[in-house]
Formats: structure tokens, sequence, C-alpha cells
């Protein structure tokens, strides 16, 4: 099955232009240096459901911040299920925008199942005690049903398998699904998660900036994973203001490219 995979945002916790920053990259005019936080979504054509044509599938990896605008921006109109790969503001603060299309969803007869880990799940309960409580009076909260993030879980015929990953000292996850993969937030990689990448054509791995951080891998770091599982595409996201796009893409082997808000990449599910 043929599959696409956008991306939402690929900027970094603090989104690019950075408030109050006067950097080079900030102010810049090549569009491809606005980087909204980061978020993918991969929709597919579900042949097997319904109709002559079928039914359009779309699963959203995170719901930052931004996700509004992203969602208006990628003609977002309904969504299946919604994959958390940890609790950071950066990826779960939009939750609530959801509310619009999870009334669909609802009325298409399910909640939107989002799936989380144990920890996750405890921040989403926590940050929208009023979704979730089953005391809360509020009538118009999202209908949404956080659902156990297992080692592998079926949307609709597509297995996402989740890849245990390091964030700094937090366990979070990534996400595979067929020949795709997406990292996201990743400081280190479990020698064990590299076996469930293998045979991965399409990758997305996180490429903060030069410098280190405690909890992000550089770009050098992600540059060496990406050669180690090899993938014939590799993307980077959660990019910070200081690497530019145009200098950065043109210092990098063509097979690895900073990805971009808006770009598209076809996978095979
Ligand atoms: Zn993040
Ligand atoms: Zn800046």
């Amino acid at each position: 099955m043929h599959g696409t995979l956008t991306f939402l945002g690929t900027g970094t916790s603090m989104g690019v232009p950075t408030l109050g920053c006067p950097c080079a990259v900030c102010n810049s005019a090549d569009t491809h240096d606005r980087r909204l936080r980061p978020s993918a979504v991969l929709r597919w054509n579900d042949e097997a459901a319904g109709g002559k044509s079928g039914v359009e599938r779309v699963v959203v990896i995170d719901t930052g911040p931004d996700f509004r605008a992203q969602a208006l921006r990628e003609r977002i109109t309904h969504v299946d299920a919604v994959f958390y790969t940890h609790g950071h503001a950066d990826h779960i603060l939009g939750l609530d925008d959801l509310r619009p299309l999870s009334f669909i969803a609802e009325k298409r007869g399910v909640p939107i199942p989002l799936y989380a880990d144990a920890e996750a799940k405890k921040v989403l309960e926590r940050t929208f005690e009023y979704t979730f409580s089953p005391d809360s009076t509020y009538l118009t909260r999202a209908r949404v049903q956080l659902t156990d993030l297992k080692e592998k879980n079926m949307v609709h015929g597509v297995e996402f398998v989740r890849i245990p990953l390091l964030h700094g000292k937090q366990p979070i996850s990534g996400f595979r699904f067929g020949n795709a993969a997406y990292l996201t937030d990743v400081s280190a990689i479990p020698e064990t998660s590299f076996a469930l990448l293998e045979g991965v054509e399409v990758l997305v791995l996180p490429a903060l900036r030069h410098t280190p951080h405690p909890s992000h891998a550089t770009l050098e770091q992600s540059v060496q994973w990406a050669h180690r599982i090899g993938a014939k595409q590799t993307w980077f996201t959660h990019i910070a203001h200081d690497l530019g796009h145009e200098e950065t893409n043109r210092s990098l082997p063509k097979n690895t490219q900073l990805a971009h808000d808006g770009l598209s990449v076809a996978v095979t599910l």
C-alpha cells in the first residue's frame, strides 16, 4: 500500500524563528527556515474499507502547540489516530485542537484513539484533566480515548511498531510503519532498537544543532546513525535555529537532508 508522510513541523521546542532572537536563521527570507513545532502526519488510502475508491486514513504523530495551523495548512479534515512520542509541551499542547476533528470521529462512531505509553499518558491526563477526568463537566471536551501503546499497534490494517528510545534519561517512543520510521527527541538509540529499524527505507531522525545538548542528538550524531541504519533517505527534524536550511543541506550527503515544514515523502505500508 502507498502512503504519504508529511512533516507538519520540523522545528525544535521553541520553533524557528525563536522569539526575541536576532540571528540570521531566525531572520532568514528562506521559507524553509520557518519551522513549526515537530509533528508529522501519515496518510494512506484504505482500499479494504467501503466503496470503490476506499477511505483516506490519517494518523498524526504528536499534536504540538502549532497543530491547528498545521492541520489547516495540510487540509486535515479528519484524524483516525494519534501516536504520542512523549509528554513534553512541544509534542502534546495541541491536543485540545483535536476537538472539532474528534466530533467528526464521534459522528462516525468512535472517539479518536490516542496511543501513549504510561508516562506520556500520565502527563496527558494531568495537563488535560478537564478532558480525561470522569468527573469532567466540560461538555465540549475532545472525544478522544487514551489507548495503551503496545510493542505493535494496528490502525486500519497498518502496523505501528514502537521503537524504544532515550531522550536524556527519559524513555520515549519512536514509530515504525511499513518501510518508514519516525524518531524524534532522541539522545540515544538502544542496541535492541536498531534491530527494529532493519530494512527501513525512509527514516526520520532529529538533528537539533552542532553543539551537544543533554537530551538531544547533534546533527553529527544523527548523521552517524543514518549511516548505520542505512535507509535510502534520511530526513532530519526537530531543528533549532543554529542550522540554516540551504547551507546545512549543502554540507550533507544527498540521502541525508534537513526536512522542512510541508515536505511530503512517499512511503510503502
Ligand atoms: Zn521535542
Ligand atoms: Zn535565532
